[in-house]
Parts: structure tokens; C-alpha cells; sequence
């Protein structure tokens, strides 16, 4: 059965395709992974189709209606959005268009002010001043500086420079004789990003009164370059927001951690929530910042500690403080019960309906979210139109594909985590994947996270795409990717390391990797961005730095597309587990390397005629472990490629196969979770406090606290782990052999 029923080929014209060989020369078979030759010819026919629909002035139009007003998360123009989108869907032609609700702690600024009382006073601004030529700068709705999940409160303290405001800051600082206890931090937004939130943990732990994060021109200002309306750099008056929630402990709404929040759901006393910070905080624009960072006194800001410059980007010398100058510091935070609204629509598959492949972007946005999240939206919009458009004219896809708008993203991850918690159970019985795409387009260099097991399959895609600059996308990606990484000294770029496969958190995809056990891809076209939760992070600013010409928003439409159908549509799902098989033994060969304590005594500090002790943790079983489900894995692409090749596939037998394929992903599910943080459950991926990526979770986080009784217990779910999927994939095997044996002879 075709794929999508209007565009059947006639099978007869493959075979003769195939037979003549000058006409395979001027028609090349196309090869798709996971595709027979005679799917994959009707395939391409399909996302030929698919990607002629979505255009460049179209992804403008939709751009310009999200980014029209700002539509935080829980405000009246984002719950009108969420309409707006349910509307669109159903005049596009989806199936089961629903709005789904969910009643979640709010946070939302009722007041919050900033001075400084000595030695001199100055009153923060806390705002955006307009920008000549920006129509949107001059809006009154934008709102003023606010953390989201700050404390309430109200302090008057001397004020302290903590430069990241990252652990061994304090340190440096404790050297220097200065205790933050009940003093308000000056904090600045550090590059490499560290999330904001642990930050504020930090802080917190520290046993500040407050923390203010700055943007200090070095980092995102105008020693990067020129700043915004002359270049896409952050101007003196932005203010990065953001929410300092503690989901890298559970995501989500705070009151119900690991269930869905839907109207009348069991809820936690708020003194119970681990992920409610207990310290007031603000973000501040280096405008604000300059007249405090002016006055305070004390030591020098050390210009070399430990590899880092404290000396920021203004023209001032920067003092570590702690005396001269206080500052009074109040916030109130509204912290009703709000809702969050996620739109759900999906094109139902012809074939395998209780197949899906999830799509999703979050809708809320910091002010008008120009990159942040609407170039994803825009790009979304496109999609779902070509894809409506298709399914009118009869083409479905073969699986369900599923898309969502998620709502509160910004606050806490909180709609795609109430939604995948909602339907956790039938997402691990029919779920494929889940492609996320939050921050669409801000410049022309692509980036693709993908599960090891999609890795091939995403740099496969893209070659069949075309970049603005002429190359294939794939050309494209290779170009900038090799450009990052000469400037990084790492390794050459190859198809196989092309991919991003170190997934952290801090956007949608947290859900359904950490929690559900799907695999995920993630994809966004990146540039110079110095206005990220801003207010001039608007339509002004795409439309004159991140991409003028819609072009990007357009490919983004087309790339994220056709990867759902190219999932939708496979004949066998185009996982590739050796692939998978070879990252986590670099996982493993990287915490051993990064972690020399885990050999014990080097041979070299033994005395003589004294026994050498045993290593504390041994990863050869594991290690062992990987090379079985290696050759598993490599002996089931072999049997894949010898059936598709035959190109006859038994439905049935191809199910089976599918299901067992899928349940792979769920295998590294363990339901006690990582040490400490039950809510994440994957023993591959996991994330830092600071949303960095952090591979295998528990067993690291075991092993850098030389804590040996974890990581031997960690080590060995992981040995268990992969037994059990390298049995999986043999079992899977014999299926296919046996069903294909028939074929072969
Ligand atoms: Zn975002």
C-alpha cells in the first residue's frame, strides 16, 4: 500500500527503471533510509510536493501576527494565540484539533524595584527604552525587568560582584574575606551560557538576599559587535528575562511533579516544591548595572582566576564591593493558580494511525519572542499548512503525525512536561520520535541534535534540502560546523560526528527524552544574537538582522517537514543502533578520561614491594556490554538494508519490527531515575544544573563525587540496560531473517 494514495507509481516503472541501466544514469534511484526502492522513489515524489508549499512571504505574514504584541506565558494575548493557532488548524485541514488546559502555579510581577541608597542614590529603570526605526520598542505593553519564580521580598543589603556567579566564584570571593550571607549578588549572563536558574541556586545556597543578572557588553553587547538598530548585538538598555526556576530538579509546573496539573489534579503544598526558588531575583540591563558597578569598592576584580576574566565589558574598573554600596531590593510576584493552554492537532496516518511521530514549539514568549519562539512558530504554521493542504488532496502520511503549540515553556518547560505527563502511557506504546524546534532561525548556520539513533538519518535528510546559499543544506552544515569547530581545535567534521548527539535540557524536548523515552531531534539555524528575551527581540530585528528574506524560516519549514515524514513514512524505522552503540562507548571513554581518580593509584605513586589497589570503579563490563549491542546493531542494518533492498516487506512482520525498534529508546528508561532526581529517567541523557548536556547521568555524577557504592549500582543498570537491548535487537533480527529468508531465496 502506497504511502500517500493519491501519488501511486505504478510498480512497473520502477523495474524498468532498475533494469535499464542509461535510465538509472538520468533518473537516479532515490535511496532513502528505511525506505524500499520503490517507497523511496515515491517518497521523494511526495516531499517534492511538501516542500514546494511553504514560502517565504507566507512565514513573514505568520511571523508578523506572533510577534505582533507580547504574549508571555498566561497572558490574555497568548491564550488568544492559542485560539489563533486552534482556528488556523482546523481551516488547514488537521484532524482532532483540541486546546488542552492546564491550572499551574503561576509567577507573575506584581511590583519590583531596585536602588541603591549608598553612597549615592540611583533609582533602576528596569525598562527598555525605544529604538529609532522600531515601531514595536515603543510599546506599552512591554513589560518591565522580572525573573520568573523570583521570591517576594524586600531587602536593603550591601551589594557584592560575583562575576558568573557560578560555585568557585564564591570561592575566590571567600579567599578574599568576603561572605555574601544576607548580601544582595551583582551576577553578570555568562558566555558559555550557564542557566540562569542555577545561578540563583547558588546564590541561594550561598545565603544571599538577592541576585541581580546583568548583561554585560562583553558578553552579548557592544564588544561583540555593533548593537541593535546598527547590528544584531544587545543594545545598552536590554534587559535579559527569563525564569530562574529550578526544573533541572523537575520541570514543570512545581505542584505536580511527575503528573499532569489538569483542573482538580492533586497538588503539593508549595513548601514542598523542590523547584521554587527561595530568592528574590531581577535582571538587569548593563545601563542599570554601570552605576552600581561604578561606586562599589573593595579588591579588584581579578582579571585571571582560574582561567576567567571578572573584568567585564564596560569602561570601569570592576570591584569586588561588599561594603560602599547598598542596595533595596523589592519584589512581589503574583502566585495564583494560572492556565496554560497547549494546541494539539494532528494529520491522522493512513496506515498505522497508532504510530506517531510529535512535533512542537512553545508559543509564550519573554516580550515578542522575534527569534524566541516565533520564527519556530512561523515556521510550524508552514508546515502544518503544507501538511493540511496534502491531506485535503488525499496524501497522508502513513503514521499519525502529531503538533503541538506548548504554553509556558519559558516558566518552567511547563506545558510539553503537563502534556507528556498527561499522556506519558500512550506516548511510550505508540510514540516514533519528537522533533522540537523552539528558537527557529537567528542567523544562517544550522545546528541538529539528534539521538545517536537519528543521527544518520537527520545528515541524510539534509542533503536533500536546499540552503539560500545554493549548496545543499547538508553543505552548508558541514562548512559552519568545520568553521565552529577549527575555532574550538577539535576534531574534523565527518557525516558520522556532523550531528549533535549531547542533549541537555532547557527547552521541550526534556519531556519526552528524559521522562517518556522517546528519541528526539532538535533543529534551529543560529547567528549573532545579542537580544535573546528582550524586548527588541521582535519583528524589527529579524526582519533586519536574523533573516531579512524569510529564507531560513522557509528551509526550517522544509527540513522539519520532511524529517516527520520521512519518519512517518519509512517501511522500517531508520534507526541506526550501531551508530548508537559507538556514541556511548565515547560517552563512556570520555568519563573515564575526564575522571583519572576512577583508575586509583597511579602505577607510578605505588611504593616499591607495596600492592597496587584495585581500581574503584571497573567500566569493563560495561565496555563489553557496548560491543555486544554494537554488533547487534551492526547485524541488524545489515538485515534492514538486505530487506528494503528486496523490497518486499510483510506488514505484519514489519510491525513487530517497528514495535520492537521503538521500544529500544523506552529500554534506557530506568524508573528509579538518576540519583537524587527521580523525575529524569534516562540513564544515556541527561543535563546539568546548568542545562549543559551531561551524558550518562547517574554514573558521572557518581563518579565525580568518588561516591563508588552509586556508581558501581549506576554502572551496572547500565550494563543491564544494554543487555537488554542488544537481546531486543537480536530478537528483532531473527524476525526480519526469517521473514526475509523467503525472499532472498
Ligand atoms: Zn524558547
Amino acid at each position: 500500500m502506497s504511502v500517500f494514495h493519491s501519488m501511486c507509481f505504478a510498480p512497473a516503472s520502477l523495474l524498468l527503471a532498475l533494469a535499464l541501466p542509461f535510465l538509472a544514469q538520468d533518473q537516479p534511484q532515490p535511496s532513502i533510509l528505511g525506505f524500499t526502492p520503490s517507497s523511496a522513489a515515491h517518497e521523494a515524489d511526495i516531499e517534492k510536493k511538501f516542500k514546494s508549499i511553504p514560502s517565504p512571504d507566507e512565514e513573514r505574514r505568520q511571523h508578523h501576527i506572533f510577534t505582533a504584541e507580547p504574549h508571555v506565558a498566561g497572558s490574555k494575548r497568548n491564550n488568544e494565540l492559542a485560539r489563533y493557532i486552534a482556528d488556523e488548524w482546523r481551516t488547514e485541514g488537521l484532524d482532532n484539533v483540541v486546546i488542552r488546559r492546564y491550572d499551574v502555579y503561576g509567577s507573575n510581577p506584581k511590583f519590583t524595584s531596585l536602588e541603591m541608597v549608598a553612597p549615592i542614590h540611583y533609582r533602576a529603570l528596569l525598562r527598555e527604552m525605544p529604538i529609532p526605526g522600531d515601531p514595536d520598542s515603543k510599546n506599552k505593553n512591554i513589560s518591565s525587568a522580572w525573573s520568573g519564580m523570583s521570591a517576594s521580598g524586600e531587602v536593603t543589603a550591601p551589594l557584592v560582584y560575583a562575576h558568573s556567579g557560578n560555585p568557585e566564584d564564591y570561592e575566590y570571593l571567600r579567599k578574599q574575606g568576603i561572605n555574601v550571607r544576607g548580601k544582595v549578588v551583582l551576577v553578570r549572563y555568562s558566555n558559555p551560557y550557564s542557566y540562569r536558574g542555577f545561578k540563583a541556586l547558588t546564590a541561594q545556597r550561598e545565603g544571599a538576599a538577592a541576585i541581580l543578572i546583568y548583561s554585560d557588553p562583553a558578553e552579548d553587547g557592544f564588544k561583540k559587535g555593533k548593537v541593535d538598530p546598527a547590528g544584531p548585538w544587545g543594545p545598552e538598555y536590554h534587559i535579559q528575562r527569563g525564569a530562574i526556576t529550578y526544573d533541572f530538579m523537575v520541570p514543570g509546573d512545581p505542584l505536580t511533579p511527575g503528573w499532569a496539573s489538569i483542573p482538580g489534579a492533586k497538588r503539593i503544598p508549595v513548601e514542598e516544591a523542590v523547584s521554587i526558588p527561595k530568592i528574590m531575583a531581577l535582571p538587569l540591563s548593563w545601563h542599570d548595572a554601570k552605576p552600581l558597578l561604578a561606586q562599589m569598592d573593595g579588591p579588584l576584580a581579578p582579571t585571571d582566576w582560574q582561567g576567567q576574566d571578572w573584568q567585564g565589558g564596560l569602561p570601569l574598573k570592576y570591584h569586588l564591593g561588599g561594603n560602599r554600596v547598598r542596595v533595596h531590593v523589592k519584589i512581589e510576584m503574583d502566585n495564583s493558580t494560572q492556565p496554560y493552554y497547549v494546541v494539539e492537532g494532528r494529520i491522522r496516518g493512513a496506515e498505522l494511525p497508532d504510530e506517531w511521530i510529535v512535533l512542537g514549539n512553545h508559543r509564550d514568549a519573554w516580550v515578542f519572542g522575534g527569534v524566541d519562539p516565533s520564527s519556530g512558530t512561523a515556521s510550524m504554521m508552514e508546515l502544518t499548512r503544507a501538511l493540511g493542504k496534502m491531506a485535503k488532496e488525499g496524501m497522508r502520511p502513513k503514521r499519525t503525525i502529531i503538533v503541538c503549540s506548548w504554553d509556558g515553556e519559558e516558566v518552567g518547560l511547563t506545558g510539553s512536561t503537563e502534556w507528556g505527563e498527561q499522556f506519558a502511557n500512550e506516548l511510550r506504546e505508540k510514540a516514533v520520535a519528537y522533533i522540537n524546534v523552539d528558537e527557529a532561525t537567528s542567523g544562517a548556520d544550522f545546528h541538529g541534535q539528534a539521538v545517536a539513533s537519528l543521527a544518520p538519518m537527520l545528515v541524510e535528510t539534509t542533503r536533500s534540502l536546499h540552503d539560500p546559499s545554493g549548496k545543499s543544506l547538508y553543505e552548508a552544515w558541514k562548512e559552519s560546523a568545520a568553521h565552529d569547530r577549527e575555532t574550538a581545535h577539535s576534531e574534523p567534521v565527518t557525516d558520522s560526528n556532523l550531528a549533535d548527539t549531547r542533549i541537555g535540557s532547557g527547552s521541550d524536548h526534556t519531556v519526552f527524552l528524559n521522562f517518556i523515552g522517546m528519541p528526539v531531534l532538535g533543529l534551529g539555524f543560529e547567528g549573532p544574537y545579542g537580544v535573546y528575551h528582550s524586548a527588541y527581540d521582535d519583528f524589527f530585528w529579524m526582519n533586519h538582522f536574523g533573516d531579512p528574506g524569510y529564507r531560513y524560516h522557509t528551509l526550517m519549514s522544509q527540513l522539519w517537514g520532511v524529517l516527520a515524514l520521512r519518519l512517518a513514512n519509512a517501511d522500517l524505522l531508520p534507526f541506526d543502533f550501531a551508530t548508537y552503540a559507538a556514541n556511548i562507548r565515547e560517552f563512556v571513554n570520555e568519563l573515564a578520561k575526564n575522571n583519572e581518580h576512577m583508575w586509583g593509584q597511579p602505577p607510578s605513586a605505588v611504593q616499591p614491594g607495596e600492592a597496587r589497589q584495585p581500581p574503584p570503579q571497573d567500566l569493563q563490563p560495561v565496555l563489553n556490554a557496548i560491543d555486544a549491542f554494537e554488533a547487534a546493531g551492526k547485524r541488524l542494518n545489515e538485515s534492514v538494508n538486505r530487506t528494503l533492498a528486496s523490497g518486499a516487506l510483510d506488514p505484519k512482520e514489519t510491525a513487530t519490527i517497528n514495535h520492537g525498534m521503538m521500544q529500544i529508546e523506552r529500554n534506557w528508561l530506568n524508573p528509579d531515575g538518576i540519583p537524587g532526581r527521580p523525575w529524569f529517567k534516562h540513564i544515556l541523557y541527561g543535563a546539568r544544573f546548568t542545562y549543559a548536556h551531561l551524558e550518562l547521568p547517574g554514573l558521572t555524577e557518581a563518579v565525580e563525587k568518588q561516591d563508588w557504592a552509586t556508581a558501581k549500582q549506576q554502572a551496572e543498570i547500565l550494563r543491564q540496560a544494554l543487555e537488554k537491548n542488544t537481546k531486543l535487537l537480536d530478537e528483532i533480527n531473527s524476525a526480519l531473517e526469517s521473514g526475509g529468508s523467503g525472499l532472498d531465496h
